[in-house]
């Protein structure tokens, strides 16, 4: 509920295939998280087609967000966008949008790390305070805690991301986004319906994973038809969720930390929320999961993770807004956690 004396902040998320626009109070009351999707024809995300999408989609949906808000522009105290990291064009859109917003408003600026911003949504939603997180989306698989003063990454993909993982079998498979369901969601049902286990690979080494093989032998076992797609789906899931939760286990058991955090697209699955809190309860740690409006892409992450820099002294100047493609998490300084 809007409140006279309460001050917003407009986070805008464009670094893959969403246009996400969310608001939220200095408090941390989300307001709106109002977002448009772009479903490439055919294959994967196309970076200059989503671009082209989010230039389109970006006043509509601005629009909405505002009008859900019960807010005006003017109204606004900062804007925040996603700087990082993501697909190139795509990120330049989103950033233009803001540089525009935060100039014609007058106000400042704050460019946020999308990864971050995933865990602090999670946290915020699930009210946890020193998590063991698991992040898993489309373009990224890590996990990650915070120590002195950064989130370290304890483990992360070697090659391919997990939602990447699945959505490129799932469309090998000849699997379609129907109704607005994502491709890791279609797999979902159908590995529910899987019984025997598909020998496939299993590959985690040290603190880190690989899924490329995996994805490999399961297209493989897929164009080779002699078992159930059922089954492969199933099976793809058991190895590749097992190796981030192998992973996320020894993170927990080296941190001894008492949280354990599951965010980003591909924490909607049901199967991977149930092996990561069997993990969690061995090690006594408080299991959350981030909601599902908050686990894909959306633009309240970045107005959330915008407050929490801007109030403690983070602002980016236009000149030194410029996008960054490969932005690690272990590289921005979390003022707002020391
Ligand atoms: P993001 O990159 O955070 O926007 O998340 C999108 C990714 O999450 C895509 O790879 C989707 O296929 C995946 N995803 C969404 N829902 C599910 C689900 N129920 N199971 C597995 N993956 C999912
Ligand atoms: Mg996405």
């Amino acid at each position: 509920m809007k409140q006279k004396s309460e001050q917003y902040c407009l986070g805008v998320e464009s670094t893959a295939d969403d246009f996400g626009v969310g608001i939220a109070t200095f408090k941390g009351d989300i307001l709106a998280n109002a977002s448009s999707g772009y479903i490439p024809e055919e294959g994967g995300i196309h970076p200059r087609e989503a671009a082209r999408h989010h230039a389109e989609a970006a006043d509509q949906v601005l629009e909405e967000a505002l009008q859900k808000a019960d807010i005006k522009p003017k109204d606004l105290a900062i804007i925040a966008f996603a700087q990082g990291p993501g697909l190139g064009p795509c990120l330049r859109t989103g950033a233009t949008v803001a540089r525009a917003l935060a100039s014609y408003l007058q106000i400042p600026l704050v460019g946020v790390n999308h990864s971050i911003a995933h865990i602090e949504i999670g946290k915020l939603a699930t009210a946890a305070k020193d998590p063991v997180t698991l992040y898993v989306s489309g373009g990224n698989t890590m996990v990650t805690a915070y120590d002195c003063g950064r989130y370290r990454v304890f483990g992360e993909t070697l090659d391919i991301a997990l939602g990447n993982c699945l959505d490129v079998f799932a469309r090998e498979a000849g699997l379609k986004h129907q109704k607005g369901l994502p491709l890791g969601a279609a797999l979902e049902q159908l590995a529910a319906k899987g019984e025997k286990l598909v020998p496939l690979p299993y590959v985690v080494k040290g603190m880190d994973l690989s899924l490329s093989g995996l994805l490999t032998a399961a297209t493989t076992a897929l164009r080779k038809g002699s078992n159930r797609l059922e089954d492969i789906c199933y099976s793809l899931q058991e190895n590749a969720f097992s190796m981030v939760t192998e992973v996320t286990e020894r993170a927990l058991a080296h941190t001894e930390k008492k949280e354990g955090l599951l965010t980003g697209g591909v924490a909607a699955n049901r199967r991977l929320q149930s092996m990561l809190a069997e993990i969690a309860e061995e090690h006594d740690a408080r299991f959350s999961v981030v909601p599902k409006q908050f686990a894909t892409d959306n633009g309240a992450m970045i107005a959330w993770t915008g407050v929490l820099a801007y109030t403690h002294g983070v602002v980016t100047p236009v000149e030194e807004s410029f996008v960054k493609l490969r932005w690690r998490v272990d590289k921005v300084d979390v003022s707002w956690l020391k």
